[in-house]
């Protein structure tokens, strides 16, 4: 949720990119510690080239969180990931999110209501005291606040394993959003057998199961997903095998699990920069996630061949241009600071702060 909305008014949308550039490097000059730029991995190269920090989403607000000297933090990402950043930010930092456009399908998946009602639905068939609610960052504050008020946590593709030991733990079963095939990669690598793991249609009365079903299932997994992702196919990884018989292939975990099963290795944005940085000069690695990172490592790592899985973009992550964080540099605080409700901001960082704990 953003207050102060605007939208790139003409006159910004003329400025070239290079220019756009020159003016925010300058006023970054200017401003020094009081300001920081972050920059997802997928976001374009001009972008990257502005931002003070490049990563993936939660580590960005973490660390953002963490410079007690900046006071104005734009986040170069889709909707969710501004969001997590003003639920960590300290009361004296605002978050800036430069183009409100650009949201994320998969966090789309799955609104803060529509999990309300299906949370209803499972207590006229279960204690719900046994689910335990567990939330992947890809989704709204207000969902993140909910799960936080059930007792819930947050989790990311890195941890995603942790979350769901620490969730079974306390509770028979785990009910998972919004992405259903991270969740089923989760579930088949803690070897849960698939009749224990169901998946839930939100758009069909009690998720389409059964009520035997769900008293059966230990993980309950909500039907969202991430098209970004779900564009890799087996038939890629099979013809990158007969192409690059000597490469390593990886994957990021929201691909569906038949993709995961046939490549060498899976992990999230933060696993798959690291395994190219540490792999031997001369290997051959296929990657299966967003294009704009997997060519940026290209770029960056002349003594290895990088070679994309398929092309698959995030048209989200492209909204964001030089002339967007140009626009919120000029009207610095005025427009597009991402404004969450208290009560969002408290539910959620319980969330995320037993993420962080775990
Ligand atoms: S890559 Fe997928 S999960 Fe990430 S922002 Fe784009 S649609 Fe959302």
């Amino acid at each position: 949720m953003e207050s102060s909305i605007h939208p790139l008014p003409a006159e910004y949308r003329a400025i070239s990119g290079k220019t756009a550039i020159q003016r925010i490097r300058k006023i970054k000059q200017r401003l020094g510690d009081r300001l920081v730029i972050l920059g997802h991995h997928y976001q374009r190269d001009s972008i990257v080239e502005i931002s003070d920090f490049v990563g993936d989403s939660f580590d960005l607000s973490r660390r953002a969180a963490n410079l007690e000297k900046a006071e104005f933090i734009v986040f170069c990402g889709v909707r969710f990931m501004a969001e997590s950043a003003a639920v960590l930010a300290k009361p004296h930092q605002k978050v800036i999110h430069p183009d409100p456009d650009a949201g994320c399908p998969l966090a789309d998946f799955a609104p803060a209501g529509m999990v309300k009602n299906a949370w209803k639905e499972l207590e006229t068939v279960l204690n719900i005291q046994k689910v335990m609610p567990v939330v992947y960052v890809n989704s709204s504050a207000a969902l993140k606040a909910f799960v936080g008020d059930h007792g819930g946590t947050t989790c990311t593709s890195s941890n995603a394993r942790k979350a769901f030991e620490w969730a079974l733990r306390q509770r028979e079963k785990v009910f998972f959003f919004p992405d259903r095939n991270l969740g089923k990669n989760t579930a088949n690598f803690l070897r849960i057998p698939d009749e224990q793991v169901a998946d839930w249609d939100p758009y069909i009365p009690f998720g389409g199961l059964a009520k035997e079903e769900i008293l059966k299932a230990r993980v309950l997994l909500w039907k969202g997903y991430c098209h970004v992702h779900t564009w890799f196919r087996k038939y890629h990884v099979e013809q990158a095998r007969e192409n690059y018989p000597e490469a390593a292939i990886i994957v990021h975990p929201e691909c569906d699990p038949a993709v995961v099963r046939a490549a060498d290795g899976n992990g999230s944005t933060k696993f798959i920069v690291a395994y190219v940085r540490q792999a031997p000069a001369g290997s051959t690695i296929v990657i299966g996630t967003e294009i704009n990172l997997v060519n940026r490592l290209a770029d960056q790592n002349p003594d290895k061949k990088i070679v994309p899985l398929s092309k698959s973009p995030c048209p989200n992550m492209g909204k964001v241009s030089p002339n967007d964080v140009l626009f919120v540099l000029e009207n610095l605080g005025e427009v597009n600071v991402v404004c969450l409700p208290k009560p969002v901001i408290t539910s959620a960082g319980k969330a995320l702060q037993r993420m962080l704990d775990l």
